[in-house]
């Protein structure tokens, strides 16, 4: 099969093709039918020129004068074109050579002898007896042409012309025989085969200067009134193909090139419209996304990034192209993370905290699908929300804090406590509390004052959180009083502790005064407390009793509290 790049040379094949093959069938046949006409003109000629010498031949006979009859049929030898000739006898005998016929006619007519008699010559054989051509002649009784080769190529045709045995012959020849013999005569068939050739050969030129005509005529009529506008309509196709709408075609004529170009330039109208509005709107969206303090990147269906937005840059701190290059799964380094994000996103879950590169970010994981429910893409919506966290995890820390002492407060004291206890209750967590209190301090702040005594307050919390390993927890309990709650701790190391505690507060300066605490501790397993709050009950009840002993000492519960 070929496959034509051109339209106009596919019109020129199958056009030019088809009227070739016409012109070739009528050239043919008319070079044919000169053939067969001039073969047959030439057959006719010969049979003539044999008829005429056979009458000839016939009429010498009857007059008495066989002896002239050779040298009447060599006239056929002036015939142009003869190459032999033969008188024979119907078994393919040459005739008028031997006796045979005329020692026949002799005994037959018995009164005088035929004159001409010869020396007794050999009879000569002039066709062999089986000669095709004599044996369809002998059978048909009719003139018969047999045409042969040479080994140079000329060919040669052979009449045979039957010599019929009349009344008047079978009075000197017998009855027997209705065929007497033949005139056979052999001629070349150069001139008519050259003739032939010619006209041959004048067909083929006729054909090849049909050809070029025809062809010439369709590659200009094509051209000129298909390819051309096709050629402007691909022309006009292309530069709509990558965006160039303005490009209008020609629209005259009725026909169906007019008819489609007007409606090329109607679609072109059109689709210019509402790119034109597409565009608008693409540009909007470039504008929010591209200003959007969020970071967005979008794939498509094959995972491949096809967007990436200014703040992606920002917060990744890689430019596009890298994006783009390490692919949507690294956005974050750890592909498998993004996965498990994408597979979050087809659940319909909600934004993932990730702490990365000293940055914390919400990130937000979606599919995008078509209309169909087909997944065209992914995104991932990033935002930096290091500071937002930093402010909300202060805050939270605000919460639980003591302003003055930097302990955690009272509710936070509340809260753990419970929660302690019950890890206590559950699994045999040692728990130990230790409560501290100021010795003397109403009297310390009437005499130098609250603010002196805030200051006080606010040393001693910084010796307890510097003291207090990260498991315990030390909280401001209220007023003057501070309690360490001590998970982990069994009650003999929680007073030693305790101990440590206090003197290094005994120890403090603060405005060039000295104060001292009492501790009351109290810790599981060695009492019945039944709650966290009666753990406390009872390090307050240790404490009170260091009051009770004098104060700057640690106290634990009397045995069997
Ligand atoms: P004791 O040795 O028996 O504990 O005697 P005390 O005077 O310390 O008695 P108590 O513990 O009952 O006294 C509590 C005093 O603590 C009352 C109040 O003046 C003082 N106080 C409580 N909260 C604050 C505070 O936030 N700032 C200051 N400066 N003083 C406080
Ligand atoms: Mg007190
Ligand atoms: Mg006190």
């Amino acid at each position: 099969m070929i496959h034509f790049k051109h339209i106009g040379h596919r019109l020129l094949a199958a056009v030019g093709g088809i009227v070739i093959l016409g012109i070739a069938a009528i050239a043919v046949t008319y070079a044919m039918r000169q053939e067969a006409s001039s073969i047959q003109q030439a057959e006719s000629a010969l049979g003539k020129v044999t008829d005429s010498v056979g009458e000839g031949l016939k009429a010498l006979m009857m007059g008495g004068h066989a002896k002239a009859a050779p040298d009447f049929a060599s006239r056929l030898n002036n015939v142009p074109n003869v190459i032999d000739y033969r008188i024979v006898r119907i078994d393919g005998m040459q005739a008028f050579i031997d006796n045979t016929t005329v020692l026949k006619v002799n005994e037959r007519l018995g009164e005088f002898e035929f004159t001409g008699r010869k020396n007794d010559p050999p009879p000569q054989r002039a066709i062999s007896g089986d000669d095709p051509g004599l044996e369809r002649m002998r059978q048909t009784g009719k003139r018969v042409f047999s045409y042969r080769t040479l080994p140079g190529g000329e060919r040669l045709v052979t009449v045979f012309s039957p010599i019929h045995a009349a009344a008047a012959c079978q009075k000197c020849h017998g009855e027997d025989e209705t065929l007497r013999g033949a005139i056979t005569l052999t001629a070349s068939m150069k001139e008519i085969d050259s003739d032939v050739e010619r006209t041959w050969r004048l067909s083929v030129l006729v054909i090849v200067a049909a050809l070029a005509a025809i062809v010439a005529l369709i590659y200009w009529f094509a051209h000129r009134t298909v390819v051309s506008r096709i050629v402007e309509f691909l022309g006009a196709m292309e530069t709509a193909a990558v965006g160039d709408m303005s490009v209008r075609l020609r629209a005259g004529g009725r026909d169906e090139l007019g008819r489609m170009a007007r409606s090329f330039n109607h679609m072109n109208e059109e689709l210019f419209a509402i790119y034109g509005s597409l565009r608008e709107e693409r540009n909007k969206l470039n504008t929010i996304i591209h200003g959007a303090t969020s970071g967005i990147v979008v794939t498509d269906a094959l995972q491949k990034v096809v967007l990436v937005n200014r703040a992606a840059e920002e917060i990744l701190g890689r430019n596009e192209a890298d994006i783009i290059a390490r692919g949507f799964l690294h956005l974050f380094d750890d592909p498998a993370w993004m996965e498990a994000r994408i597979a979050d996103a087809a659940k319909g879950q909600s934004a993932t905290l990730l702490e990365w590169k000293g940055k914390v970010l919400s990130i937000q994981a979606s599919t995008i699908r078509h209309g169909d429910g087909a997944i065209i893409g992914s995104a991932a919506l990033i935002r930096d929300i290091t500071e937002e966290h930093r402010l909300e995890t202060e805050l939270k820390q605000q919460s639980i804090t003591d302003a003055l002492t930097g302990l955690h407060n009272r509710r936070h004291l509340d809260e753990v406590l419970i929660t302690e206890y019950k890890r206590w209750q559950r699994y045999a967590q040692p728990l130990s509390v230790m409560m501290v209190d100021v010795d003397h301090f109403k009297k310390f702040n009437d005499t130098h004052g609250h603010d002196c005594g805030d200051r006080v307050l606010a040393a001693i919390g910084a010796v307890l959180r510097s003291l207090a390993a990260p498991a315990l927890i030390p909280c401001r309990y209220g007023g003057e009083e501070m309690l360490v709650i001590m998970p982990g701790i069994l009650e003999a190391q929680a007073m030693a502790f305790a101990e440590t505690v206090r003197l290094r507060i005994s120890e403090l300066v603060i405005d060039g005064l000295q104060v001292t605490v009492s501790i009351g501790v109290a810790g599981q397993p060695g009492h019945e407390a039944v709650d966290g709050e009666a753990l406390v009950k009872l390090a307050d009840e240790a404490l009170y009793d260091a009051k009770e002993n004098g104060r700057n000492q640690v106290r634990r519960p009397l045995p069997g509290a």
